[in-house]
């Protein structure tokens, strides 16, 4: 298994959701089996060792190979959610989105300050939603930050919004 073979078994639809997107749709890699271990690999590869105590998904695409990368490296699963979600207390970020505002929450008591943790979303686009989950994490005083991702959409450029003192990886460029 290379990267290009599952780079390859990634589906583009055009115009979604709307019109003007690429949509790069990861679906056709999760339902192999031997791609869910290959990425479980590669993220044991990269994150074994490092003392990560959470795997922080990003709702929702951001949810299903972040729990299986925390179960493989001995962390906790946290999830980062839309508005009205979570049912205990929270705090927020928002952030500008190409037409209007967005916010993301996470529950008050889901990292501490001893927390060294990985962020974890399918893709990184313009970098929007992982910068208000940076200021999540930030804002509770977690010890260090990694920021994952399957997918990186180079042209982009969503990588220069992170803070230069955190780690970034994306297995799959375009
Ligand atoms: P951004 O905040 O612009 O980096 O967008 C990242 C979020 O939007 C991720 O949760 C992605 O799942 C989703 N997303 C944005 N653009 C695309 C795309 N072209 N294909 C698939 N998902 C996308």
């Amino acid at each position: 298994m290379t990267t290009e073979t599952v780079k390859q078994a990634i589906r583009n639809i055009p115009d979604f959701p709307i019109k003007g997107i690429q949509f790069k749709d990861l679906t056709t890699v999760f339902i192999k089996p031997e791609y869910l271990t290959w990425l479980r690999q590669q993220m044991i590869q990269r994150y074994a060792g490092k003392g990560i105590t959470k795997v922080v998904g990003m709702e929702s695409r951001g949810f299903i190979i972040a729990p299986m990368a925390a179960e493989a490296i001995g962390a906790g699963f946290v999830p980062v959610r839309k508005p009205n979600k979570l049912p205990a207390e929270v705090i927020e970020q928002s952030y500008e989105k190409e037409y209007g505002v967005d916010t993301i929450q996470i529950h008050k008591d889901a990292l501490n300050s001893e927390d060294i943790v990985l962020l974890h979303d399918d893709l990184l686009a313009t970098g929007g939603t992982m910068s208000a989950a940076i200021k999540l994490a930030k804002k509770i005083g977690v010890k260090k930050i990694y920021v994952d991702f399957i997918v990186e959409l180079d042209a982009l450029h969503g990588r220069d919004k992170f803070d230069k003192d955190i780690e970034v990886h994306s297995l799959i460029h375009f």
